[in-house]
């Protein structure tokens, strides 16, 4: 048993975290779990830290289940590897597959697996370039995502990402056939508009977008249904809708990341059933697994299939853990388990008014100055003004301020940029949200002291 202190030194020797400053974790140091049960986690200190985060919006069933355990040491003990790149397969990758199918939206019958959300998003934009060369219009080259996006990590992933800083990190992107379009972020790009008129206006900037680069040049446009990292970005209703339209209209694929909203984070099992989005390819990840194991699917709809997998030959695209069997084990048994336990449809009914009655709760706070959420997925809009809408400077970092102040008390809770981000587990209580939002206040008001609001 090492003390925390010895964890630290070794930590800041040797790991390099993500996303992080290392130069401000050298100052307040790791907090070093060690187990989690539940909505829980607890570190060497004993400290109990309630996870208002599914972790990174993917422990959707919590921790700790044993089921999933004995699902991935089951398939170990039985088959520990299997390559699928020839002619070789196994059982726990052709059920998900199937099972994956039956419960998507209609037509997205094709499963191809990987290992994380950013590969799964490089395999979606290989299968778009794919398909247009074969389909004999190998001009369709752009790709529009969207301002505030996150989409990973890797280089075309990143370039999909609408978030300049990201660009900095090293490598020569955004890569030259990405370009963003302005969000369905109400807030700050229709503030005072009626939500509805204000989700066809948005609509309005891909058509706009499509038609100054010439639609015969766009290939396709992502997004997620609504985004997540950008700071919990929901679009009005009419939306989607005018999305689905226009791409249609100009034969444009509609490539749909779920990796944050599938698996019932909005109260839908994905959210293209909410917003009613018909994909022509989705990306799925996190929560496949409930976070247990590292595992994606790009899923091509049977347009896209046919002509690339029926027609094109030998697509040389794979990864060696493409499909792994305990990974897709795992995911099978946290489908079966969602689905035995109605962990989505109880979310929904029980879980979902409640976490947004208590997120409306903060309006009106000095520090908020928007407040918004679609299923379990809600963010807190911090502000120096809430009458001008004025922003904390960048260098300010206040969110990461309200942060620290939650971790301190015993929540996690993330800021993305100056929006306080919440995404509990869909197991989570209602007295367990009561703790979140007593918590997630205390931190809201010390970040309002510290601050001198
Ligand atoms: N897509 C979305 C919407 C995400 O939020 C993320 C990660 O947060 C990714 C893709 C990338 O997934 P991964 O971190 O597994 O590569």
């Amino acid at each position: 048993h090492m003390e925390t202190q010895a964890w630290q030194v070794l930590d800041r020797a040797h790991y390099l975290h993500p996303f992080t400053d290392h130069a401000s974790l050298r100052q307040a140091g790791s907090r070093v779990a060690v187990r989690g049960e539940g909505v829980y986690v607890w570190d060497t200190e004993g400290d109990r830290i309630i996870d208002g985060l599914s972790g990174l919006g993917c422990v959707n069933i919590g921790y700790g289940r044993p089921e999933l355990v004995k699902a991935a040491a089951d398939q170990m003990q039985a088959l520990s590897f299997c390559q699928s790149f020839f002619n070789t397969t196994h059982p726990s990758a052709v059920l998900l597959a199937e099972k994956l199918s039956q419960i998507l939206p209609e037509g997205l019958n094709h499963v191809f697996f990987q290992s994380s959300g950013s590969e799964a998003n490089e395999t979606a934009v290989r299968a778009v370039r794919r398909y247009w060369d074969l389909a004999g219009k190998p001009e369709r080259r752009v790709i529009i995502a969207r301002e505030a996006a996150y989409h990973g990590s890797t280089h075309m992933a990143a370039s999909l990402s609408g978030i300049p800083p990201m660009y900095g990190a090293g490598g020569d992107i955004p890569l030259p056939s990405v370009t963003h379009i302005k969000t369905a972020y109400q807030y700050r790009n229709g503030p005072g508009m009626d939500p509805e008129e204000f989700g066809i206006l948005a609509a309005s900037w891909l058509e706009e977008r499509i038609l100054e680069i010439g639609p015969d040049k766009v290939a396709a446009f992502f997004a997620e249904p609504a985004q997540s990292a950008g700071g919990a970005l929901c679009p009005p209703m009419s939306y989607w809708p005018e999305i689905q339209r226009i791409c249609k209209k100009y034969d444009i694929l509609l490539v749909v990341d779920e990796v944050v909203c599938g698996f019932g984070r909005t109260g839908k099992w994905f959210g293209s059933f909410y917003y009613g989005i018909q994909p022509d390819i989705m990306q799925l990840g996190k929560g496949i697994t409930s976070g247990y194991l590292p595992l994606s699917a790009c899923i091509l709809s049977d347009r896209v299939a046919d002509l690339l997998i029926e027609e094109g030959g030998e697509w040389a695209h794979g990864f060696t853990y493409s499909g792994h069997p305990s990974c897709c084990a795992v995911a099978l048994e946290n489908i079966r388990i969602m689905e035995e336990e109605n962990i989505v449809e109880n979310a929904e009914k029980e879980l979902i008014p409640y976490f947004r009655a208590k997120l409306e709760t903060f309006v009106g706070h000095p520090l908020i100055g928007d407040v918004r959420s679609v299923g379990l997925m809600g963010g807190l809009e911090i502000v120096k003004n809430r009458v001008t809408r004025e922003a904390y400077p960048y260098e300010a970092k206040i969110g990461y301020h309200c942060s620290g102040e939650a971790l301190k008390r015993g929540l996690a809770f993330r800021a993305n940029g100056d929006t306080m981000s919440l995404m509990p587990p869909l197991i989570i209580t209602r007295q367990e949200l009561d703790t979140v939002f007593e918590i997630a206040r205390e931190a809201l008001d010390a970040t309002a002291v510290a601050f001198g609001v």
